[in-house]
């Protein structure tokens, strides 16, 4: 069930917005101010705010500012002036929607639904990007996000080094890369440090993902040039 909290003044419109939203399965809060209306939506996990504009102590401006700077859900804002909604719209506080009242309490619960809708496609989209970020080569799985190896879907530890050594080669496929090359991609041009580190590296890493090292499936040695991560 979605949550609403309504800040709003007038207790008679409060509640009657109330209604109509419950009795469309929403669960609602009043509060009639905007200090408690600012408290409640910051503390409160709620799905949508629906905002009166002027009200007593704070205003609607500054409540919706307040509330932007940490929340990105809907903000529905209301006035009963239409001068003030086009002064609300110029400032960019980044309300969501306006609505002049008087208004109809079914047109209130068509656009909070609307809003949710579209709010909870935008963060179904925004979950979707912050899958883990995996390069998936024959048995070798690699997850960059949580910096992990299964190898035939068993997992194996390995050094910061190892781990970006392999993820990088994994990521560039059939492409051949000299010592110079690998340890530049990896150690950094201001590293102190000799290519043989890379052939050590290369080594240990075939240690954990190859089954007979002697005749590597995944990383071969291109002789005189360097290495290449097998397709
Ligand atoms: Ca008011």
């Amino acid at each position: 069930m979605s949550k609403i909290l309504i800040v709003e003044d007038e207790e008679a419109i409060a509640d009657l917005e109330r209604d109509y939203l419950e009795m469309n399965e929403f669960s609602v809060t009043i509060r009639n101010d905007g200090v408690s209306g600012l408290e409640e939506a910051m503390k409160g996990n709620y799905d949508l705010i629906v905002l009166d504009l002027m009200l007593p102590g704070l205003d609607g401006f500054e409540v919706c500012k307040r509330i932007r700077e940490e929340k990105n859900i809907p903000i529905l804002m209301v006035s009963a002036k239409k001068d003030d909604i086009d002064k609300v719209r110029g400032l960019g506080l980044g309300a969501d929607d306006y609505m002049t009242k008087p208004f109809s309490p079914n047109e209130l619960v068509a656009r909070v639904k609307a809003h949710l809708t579209r709010y909870e496609r935008l963060v179904g989209a925004g979950v979707a990007k912050q899958e883990n970020d995996i390069v998936e080569i024959r048995g070798i799985r690699i997850d960059k996000t949580a910096r992990r190896v299964f190898i035939n879907g068993e997992e194996r530890a390995f050094t910061t080094k190892e781990f970006d050594l392999l993820t990088f080669l994994a990521e560039h496929p059939n492409r051949v890369f000299t010592k110079d090359e690998l340890f530049r991609e990896i150690w950094g041009m201001e590293s102190i440090g000799d290519i043989a580190t890379v052939t050590v590296h290369i080594k240990k890493i075939r240690e954990k993902v190859e089954e007979d090292t002697a005749k590597p499936q995944y990383i071969e040695t291109i002789w005189g040039v360097g290495y290449r991560f097998k397709i």
